[in-house]
């Protein structure tokens, strides 16, 4: 597929990886008019650059955990993929700042600062704020423990982490990934195709992901407020307690805190991208550890202390965990099992079960689908009432053929 027929096929999800690969004088990731992160091909891709492309896209290629990763004592849940069960856990950062700017229990950023502390990385690539633009996001480079922390917590707009991953992997220094699930598949692909990538992310470390939202959603709060973008000088979409306001900071002084569920009561409103609708692995499977929020209902009652549901799949994943806690970086409450995951999360089991209907949906409307591998998708959907997989295959389908799968190409003007 060429950039157009991934992006119009509602299928690219903003990663960036395109542009790194085939370089910014070829591929330039520009913000639509939706508000999504896209690319366009400025410049005709040779056909080497676009089969590398077609190979770890994660609109096109979605994976597990390759199994040689696994360790022995790993275990599958049909809905929650490998995980070694000693490492399933409610845990939080020790640090009181971190586990209080953290997105939930600040485990992500602990174990991204742990990293460079202990030497087993150099840098962290994640994601943040932009500096002189607080609505948006940017990928950024960390390179010690106070960075990672300003870069802490949940960014639910358009972030596109991997555009400049090759300009990253060419300093030689080994790195930690911290991205989405989808993100973090893409560099596990790469890994398998590019020497130096396979040689240097040494961790890739993951959240569960409910969706992310376009800008549209965070524009939305402006008008609600009567804010314009030029005038921010903060836009947080939680942390700074467990979830923490979403605050909006204006450079002549304004303040507005919406709650988490004013945010994002209404999933209707969650102004979610094509891509994430059909999306099988929203759940890190490829990852080398998982850190999800982990309230009963999948919402919280209220703010509290900060607290993450932390799963390790490879024998990276469970070394880290466990050198972490030993090192006193993580605090581990108690031990949980895979069911409780499905009460913290239940719209990941809901969506585990339903993509590979939508995926057949998506196909019977004449459009193209990833390859999926891995993931047990079907699977699932063997086990769910006839009913129910009817219903997101023709709904699918439906959604499909009215163009709402699908997106407008997306357009570079210099
Ligand atoms: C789009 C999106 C959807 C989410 N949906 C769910 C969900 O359905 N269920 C759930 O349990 N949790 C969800 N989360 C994750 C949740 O908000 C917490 O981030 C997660 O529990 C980890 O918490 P933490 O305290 O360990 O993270 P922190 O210690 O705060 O670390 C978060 C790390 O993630 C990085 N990061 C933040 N946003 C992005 C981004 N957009 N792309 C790449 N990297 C990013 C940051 O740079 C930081 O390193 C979502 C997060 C995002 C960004
Ligand atoms: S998902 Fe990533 S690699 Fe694929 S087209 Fe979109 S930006 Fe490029
Ligand atoms: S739902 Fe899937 S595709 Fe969407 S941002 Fe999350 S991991 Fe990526």
């Amino acid at each position: 597929m060429d950039m157009d027929e991934i992006v119009t096929g509602g299928l690219c999800i903003g990663c960036g990886l395109c542009q790194s690969i085939a370089g910014p004088e070829r591929v330039r990731m520009v913000t639509t008019p939706e508000g999504r992160e896209r690319p366009v091909a400025v410049t005709p891709i040779p056909d080497e650059a676009l089969a590398t492309i077609n190979a770890v896209c994660p609109g096109t290629q979605i994976e597990g955990a390759s199994p040689e990763a696994l360790p022995d004592d790993v275990e599958t849940d049909p809905i929650w993929g490998p995980a070694v069960p000693s490492t399933l856990s409610i845990a939080h950062a020790s640090d009181p700042v971190v586990r209080y700017r953290g997105a939930a229990g600040g485990v992500l950023t602990a174990l991204g600062q742990y990293l460079l502390r202990s030497g087993e990385v150099e840098l962290v690539l994640h994601v943040k704020a932009s500096p002189g633009a607080p609505l948006r996001s940017l990928a950024t480079v960390s390179e010690t423990p106070e960075a990672v922390l300003e870069a802490a917590a949940s960014r639910y707009g358009p972030a596109a982490v991997l555009e400049d991953l090759g300009g990253v992997l060419a300093h030689g220094r080994p790195l930690a990934v911290i991205a989405k699930p989808c993100d973090i598949g893409a560099v596990r692909r790469l890994a398998e195709v590019d020497a130096r990538a396979k040689a240097l992310i040494r961790y890739g470390l993951t959240l569960a992901c409910g969706g992310a939202s376009d800008l549209g959603k965070s524009f939305e709060v402006l008008d609600r407020l009567g804010v314009r973008e030029q005038d921010l000088r903060l836009f947080r979409y939680r942390g700074h307690g467990n979830p923490g306001p979403t605050r909006v900071e204006t450079k002549d002084g304004r303040r507005f805190d919406l709650t988490y569920l004013e945010m994002w009561g209404d999933e209707a409103g969650w102004r979610i991208q094509p891509r994430c609708k059909i999306c099988p692995d929203a759940i890190g499977e490829a990852a080398d550890l998982v850190s999800a929020d982990c309230w009963p209902g999948g919402a919280p009652q209220g703010e509290d202390e900060g607290f993450n549901a932390v799963l390790a799949r490879t024998r990276v994943g469970v070394g880290l965990f466990e050198r972490a806690v030993a090192a006193g970086a993580l605090t581990v409450v108690r031990a949980i099992g895979f069911r409780d995951m499905d009460l913290f999360q239940p719209h990941q089991v809901r969506k585990k079960r339903a993509v590979w209907a939508r995926l057949e949906g998506m196909r019977a409307a004449g459009m193209a689908v990833p390859r999926v591998e891995r993931l047990r998708i079907a699977e699932l959907a063997v086990g769910n009432d006839k009913g129910v997989n009817e219903e997101e295959m023709l709904g699918a389908q439906k959604r499909a053929r009215a163009g709402r799968l699908g997106e407008p190409p997306a357009v570079f003007n210099e």
